[in-house]
């Protein structure tokens, strides 16, 4: 980690808002986007709660082939339309080097998911392009080598960076993967760069979610991202740990406070 620089990055998105350390931003939305009506909920309830940043996949990396894999750039167009009339950023997933284009006009900030961090080609095409990248740690990644890969962005010449923890596999299979709450002090030491914490995926266990959450922000993290939907039980994926709009309000407040606090 040679090339990081000093001051603390501030990623400034297209209204002028700013993702950096110590400014402290949320993310929620689907794990996939699915349809019209679920993404006209979710816009409804971001903007009643002041959240202005959306997650949703249409490109979705789905262990099993037969799973739902997204809606792709039809979905993309349809969310952006909606979200630009609501005020609301777009964070997605981006899978292949071919749709970093494909994506450029409809999102605002891309994701690097836990199987792609390590996707080299990916991550240098992600460093040519003036947009800001968030990063996951790989599923059996350490935290040095999630930091290599931001510098595969950075040293192509995209500084705009976010570092997520989103949890590792271990020996545990009680939860789905293992928030390691040591990365954030530890990544936030060692870059200047914005961590956010995933406790979505973190933990994979919709009542365990909004704790998790709160260690995270405790631990340091500069933003949350997790997921929600309006009916979770019908989630085309990801539904076991989507939160109800409900207890999505209480964790949005409660989040809040604890920021405060720290
Ligand atoms: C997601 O954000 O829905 C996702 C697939 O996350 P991860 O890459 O961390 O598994
Ligand atoms: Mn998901």
């Amino acid at each position: 980690s040679k090339k990081w620089k000093v001051n603390p990055a501030e990623i400034k998105l297209r209204d002028g808002d700013i993702l950096s350390q110590n400014h402290f931003n949320i993310m929620a939305g689907p794990c996939s986007i699915e349809n019209e009506d679920q993404v006209d909920a979710v816009i409804a309830h971001l903007v009643e709660n002041n959240v202005k940043i959306m997650r949703g996949g249409v490109y979705k990396p789905r262990s099993s082939p037969y799973s739902f894999r997204g809606l792709g750039m039809e979905g993309l167009k349809m969310w952006h339309d909606k979200a630009k009339a609501a005020g609301i950023k777009i964070i997605t997933e981006v899978m292949q080097v071919s749709q970093v284009e494909e994506m450029y006009d409809f999102i605002d900030i891309y994701q690097v998911g836990a199987r792609n961090t390590q996707n080299f080609n990916l991550l240098d095409e992600l460093g040519k392009v003036d947009k800001p990248v968030m990063i996951k740690r790989g599923v059996s990644g350490t935290i040095e080598e999630l930091l290599y890969s931001a510098e595969y962005v950075f040293s192509g010449g995209n500084e705009d960076l976010i570092l997520c923890e989103r949890g590792i596999r271990t020996f545990e299979n009680m939860t789905r993967n293992t928030l390691d709450i040591n990365a954030i002090p530890v990544l936030k030491d060692r870059t200047h760069l914005p961590v956010v914490v995933d406790p979505s995926h973190g933990i994979g266990i919709r009542k365990h979610v909004e704790p998790v959450a709160l260690a995270g922000i405790m631990a340091g993290a500069d933003g949350v991202i997790y997921e929600l939907h309006p009916d979770p039980e019908k989630a085309m994926s990801d539904g076991q740990q989507s939160l109800y709009f409900a207890e999505s309000t209480a964790m949005v407040n409660k989040m809040r406070k604890a920021y405060e606090l720290r």
